[in-house]
């Protein structure tokens, strides 16, 4: 599956906004946002009016980018939530949260959703005890994440151990830094899922 491989920051000042997408720079003032905030390219310094089809796109696409999915991909999780009972913008939402990737960002073993999924795939993770290396799983309550016993006397993992004390995950997550491991308590419900985005656009987009 491919990913996007240009440069990240441009897709923050395309959004308008921070999407948080390259870690610790993002908090600092060396993010481009916080100098340039303007559209990329020639002409982004122009204002524009969004037409209500650029608004919906625009959002999709903030969330796409979120969590560092392909267009193809990203649709195939929006199809799925339109399958499953409830609302479909939640669902989506909570499938994109449920992603391996996103759940080793979220128990803090990576600093982002990019960096999360190029540990995964190295295979630095094991699911229920088994190394898993594909990103997209869907993790379930009670399964248990866990750095690979191989992976655990790396540099990075032994800094990360450290920085793990004081870090706290989300609810519906539970973190035992000395052991490397975290546990999927239960899934997330929309209030527990500080995406700065609108579902209902993103809906609106694909239900044109
Ligand atoms: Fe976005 Fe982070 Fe780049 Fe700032 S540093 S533009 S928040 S990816």
């Amino acid at each position: 599956m491919g990913r996007y491989t240009g440069p990240v920051c441009r897709i923050c000042r395309r959004a308008g906004e921070k999407l948080y997408l390259k870690g610790e720079k993002c908090l600092t003032p060396k993010c481009p946002l916080e100098r340039r905030r303007y559209a990329p390219g020639q002409h982004g310094m122009r204002r524009r009016k969004l037409s209500e089809y650029g608004i919906r796109l625009r959002e999709k696409q903030k969330a796409r980018f979120t969590y560092g999915l392909m267009e193809e991909q990203f649709r195939r999780f929006f199809e799925e939530a339109e399958r499953l009972p409830g609302v479909t913008g939640e669902n989506l939402l909570q499938l994109l949260e449920r992603r391996l990737d996103n759940v080793v960002y979220r128990l803090g073993f990576a600093d982002s959703r990019r960096q999360a999924r190029q540990l995964v795939t190295h295979g630095h993770f094991a699911l229920n005890g088994r190394r898993n290396n594909i990103p997209s799983t869907l993790v379930e309550p009670g399964d248990v994440i866990s750095v690979m016993p191989s992976s655990r006397d790396l540099e990075y993992f032994k800094q990360r151990r450290e920085f793990l004390k004081t870090y706290t995950p989300p609810n519906w997550l539970s973190l035992d830094p000395e052991n490397l491991t975290g546990r999927v308590l239960y899934l997330p419900s929309r209030a527990e899922i500080d995406t700065k985005v609108n579902e209902a656009l993103i809906v609106e987009y694909y239900s044109r």
